[in-house]
């Protein structure tokens, strides 16, 4: 059954059938193929859930429409889908690798993983793309025959965007990549550019409803203006509530198509015929062509610019800083603030190392209310 699945996939795709398999030894299920069935504990996981309270560019409580970490990895897993398809890639492969690649973000977005990790710059720091490798190998519990969800490799390898050579050595077979300098799997390559094609769209888009952005600024960008002009020639009188929905349709649409077209192209003129080739493959091949590649800085440029340094954004950097910092502190000077069932098997055990390491979970873990709530009652 798990065969006939993905018999049809291409042969740079990864297959379940040909995987390096699990760290805890399963027996295989009868219906489904090893990459759904990561994907699926994905879905289960408690750190998945938290998503819907973090942070993506807007606190929660700021409005009910903004996108939130859950949401803006739904949009991921979506797109990344859709090119999976059309490169006829292992799709379930690639949206368990997208479900899975912001479960280890701070509260507070980026603000709140900086923060957390000048508090661990003396122990190995923090980032958040190494953390959601952390919850699905330890820190999930879930499952009576091993810690975590004891994913594939390929999806642990998916999950694992960058990761400095230092640490790469201590992650083991994971982390070999790294060390030998090799290339991303299609599905992981995927994923990278979804993300990336997801954030820059649905920024603009929460950024132009949140009155920070506006539509005429937009217009500076080459590539919102070459659509704007076909939107306003086939609907001449269209409303701007729906020339924003139409113009980030148009834009993602043809980011995809073009990141497929030159993705397939590059396939063939580097005659990459199997997974082998992709990793061994100097560069990636799964991007846009240059043309588009250049558009693409510029709306990182802009988002940048005109959103993320926006004043009321970084009002709330500086507060994301404040809690995260002095909720590190109080339970870097009072272990026992922690929850007692977090804390009670083995705090006395710990050494510095270990039991900054063990806040830094806790903290990363947290939902923003979660911390807001847990400063205020340290802080009152
Ligand atoms: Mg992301």
């Amino acid at each position: 059954m798990q065969a006939s699945i993905e018999k049809n996939l291409s042969q740079y795709s990864l297959k379940s059938k040909s995987s390096r398999g699990r760290v805890y030894k399963e027996p295989k299920h009868k219906i489904r193929t090893e990459f759904q069935r990561d994907r699926e504990r994905i879905i289960h996981t408690t750190a998945f859930r938290r998503l819907e309270y973090k942070t993506q560019v807007f606190v929660n409580h700021e409005g009910d429409h903004y996108r939130t970490r859950l949401t803006h990895t739904i949009e991921v897993a979506q797109i990344a889908r859709a090119i999976a398809r059309s490169l006829n890639i292992n799709e379930d492969l690639t949206e368990a690798i997208a479900l899975a690649h912001d479960l280890g973000h701070t509260p507070f977005g980026h603000a709140g993983q900086d923060a957390l990790n000048i508090c661990m710059k003396s122990d190995g720091g923090f980032e958040h793309n190494i953390q959601s490798l952390r919850i699905v190998d330890k820190l999930e519990k879930r499952y009576a025959s091993f810690p975590g969800l004891n994913l594939c490799f390929e999806t642990r390898e998916g999950i694992l965007k960058k990761c400095p050579k230092k640490l790469a050595k201590e992650l083991g077979e994971v982390g070999n990549r790294f060390i030998n300098g090799k290339a991303p799997s299609l599905e992981a390559q995927v994923t990278n550019i979804a993300d990336e094609i997801a954030y820059n769209n649905h920024d603009i888009d929460d950024g132009v409803r949140s009155k920070k952005i506006s539509l005429e600024k937009l217009e500076t960008l080459e590539i919102f203006k070459i659509q704007k002009n076909d939107i306003l020639n086939k609907y001449p009188k269209i409303k701007k509530s729906l020339l924003l929905g139409e113009l980030i349709k148009s834009t993602i649409n043809l980011l995809i198509i073009d990141l497929i077209e030159n993705t397939l192209k590059s396939i063939k003129t580097n005659r990459v015929e199997n997974s082998e080739d992709v990793k061994n493959f100097k560069k990636l091949l799964v991007d846009f062509s240059p043309e588009i590649k250049k558009d693409s800085v510029q709306l990182k440029r802009f988002l940048n610019k005109n959103l993320y340094q926006h004043k009321d954004v970084k009002k709330m950097t500086n507060q994301a800083n404040k809690i995260i910092s002095e909720l590190f502190s109080a339970y870097d000077s009072d272990i026992n603030l922690l929850p007692t069932d977090y804390i009670k098997h083995n705090e006395k055990s710990l050494n510095g190392r270990q039991k900054r390491r063990k806040i830094a979970d806790f903290i990363s873990g947290m939902t923003d209310r979660y911390a807001i709530n847990e400063h205020k009652k340290l802080y009152k």
